[in-house]
């Protein structure tokens, strides 16, 4: 067979974005292995245009339909289609020769791609979190239906996707999601009445986009990667453990009915889970830095604060809950951050609107997918209305 014929073949959702850049250096550097088949972005435009001009996709896809004319024209001399609008990057997945589709957009943006794209039975390397808390029951039935595999590409996930290679999946007790706590750990609700949008921003450990930036910061990204692993790895309520680990060295666990517990460790790089997913399962060598014991002398562990940071335990009880819960407190959560990072809430105010609109929005026990269309359109209409 040519080298050729064994490149893995890659879609890019959301190639603009901090997985997205990531996962075209991993390409750039392994153009060896990796062909490009789509790229797409919301709104930027320039940086959309110079990654296509470099990878060469068959396919590039601009979200925001008033940017089509620049992206196409800059395009035009090359062998590249270019689409506007969002449900051109669902209709993609049916066209598109791709084997593996990266979700890499940001929130509920990411449903009805993926679904198109398990649909069309796409390997899918998942980092889009929300597409599982959203839809988490309807996702995995079509993915038993499809037989298409979830690769996790969130760093929890891929471990703990690591640590179960081999496994027998009835043998565990229970995950440990590791958490690294956010740039506001151990502090109390008086310490976080005046935080602003920069203290929020500045993670500790991680680079990532804006909102899971401070999703990590009110803990929302935890309890959304709670509702993540339950549906991922077809897990109980009660087997779903978080433990704050402020190295973020340990990136997640696995305790088996033995009593033995399995850690993946690796120092915090994106790029690795990634990697991992586009070459499951093999393991191919990188060039990324090491982990050096030497250098990292301590690895310490607390409980997570569950009072403070409420939104981990709004994650549990929409969990608990079930239907459409998790879907009310995405889109609300999706509203209320942006509206922090608009200046336009206070930082506590993220976990009130949560709550109000989990309390507020019509539950549905048993949702389909238009359900979930509706809920998330109700529960954002809900959530702009308590922020005035
Ligand atoms: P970014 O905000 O950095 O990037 C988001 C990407 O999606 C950009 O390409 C953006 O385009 C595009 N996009 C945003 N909104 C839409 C929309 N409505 N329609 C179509 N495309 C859209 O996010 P991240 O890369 O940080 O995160 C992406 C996903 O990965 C999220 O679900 C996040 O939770 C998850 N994740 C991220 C991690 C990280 O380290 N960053 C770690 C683990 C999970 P444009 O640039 O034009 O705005
Ligand atoms: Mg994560």
């Amino acid at each position: 067979m040519s080298k050729e014929l064994e490149k893995k073949k890659i879609a890019i959702l959301g190639s603009t974005g901090s997985i997205g850049t990531q996962a075209l250096e991993i390409a750039r550097e392994q153009s060896d292995k990796i062909e490009i088949e789509v790229l797409t972005a919301n709104s930027n435009a320039d940086l959309l245009i110079k990654q296509a001009i470099e990878f060469k996709p068959n396919h590039v896809v601009i979200a925001d339909d008033s940017k089509y004319k620049i992206v196409k024209d800059a395009l035009d001399k090359y062998d590249i289609k270019v689409f506007s609008g969002n449900k051109a990057i669902a209709d993609l997945m049916e066209i598109t020769s791709a084997e593996i589709v990266l979700t890499a957009m940001v929130g509920y943006s990411g449903l009805l791609p993926t679904i198109k794209a398990i649909e069309n039975k796409k390997k899918i390397a998942l980092a889009n979190k929300e597409t599982l808390v959203v839809a988490g029951e309807l996702i995995t039935s079509l993915c038993a239906e499809h037989k298409v595999n979830l690769i996790p590409v969130d760093s929890e996930h891929s471990a703990i996707f690591q640590c179960l290679v081999g496994e027998d999946l009835n043998t565990i007790d229970k995950i440990i999601l590791t958490a690294s706590g956010g740039p506001f750990r151990g502090k109390k609700v008086n310490e976080l009445l005046e935080i602003t949008k920069k203290e929020a921003l500045k993670h500790p450990n991680w680079t990532m986009g804006a909102k899971i930036t401070i999703d990590s910061a009110s803990l929302m990204n935890k309890g959304l990667e709670v509702i993540e692993a339950k549906w991922l790895f077809g897990l109980e309520n009660n087997q779903i453990d978080v433990v704050v680990h402020p190295q973020s060295i340990i990136h997640s666990m696995v305790e088996f009915n033995d009593g033995s517990i399995k850690a993946q460790m690796g120092l915090p790089d994106m790029k690795l889970p990634i990697h991992y997913a586009f070459f499951y399962p093999e393991r191919t060598k990188t060039n990324f830095k090491r982990l050096s014991f030497k250098e990292m002398n301590m690895l310490t562990f607390e409980e997570p604060d569950k009072q403070t940071f409420r939104n981990l335990g709004l994650a549990y009880e929409a969990m608990e809950a079930g239907g459409n819960k998790a879907c009310i407190l995405n889109a609300a959560n999706e509203i209320a951050v942006e509206a922090f990072l608009n200046d336009r809430i206070k930082f506590l105010q993220i976990a009130e609107i949560n709550e109000t609109c989990m309390n507020k929005v019509h539950f549905i026990k048993q949702p389909t997918l238009e359900d979930y269309i509706s809920t998330d359109s109700e529960a954002r209409l809900v959530a702009k209305s308590l922020i005035r």
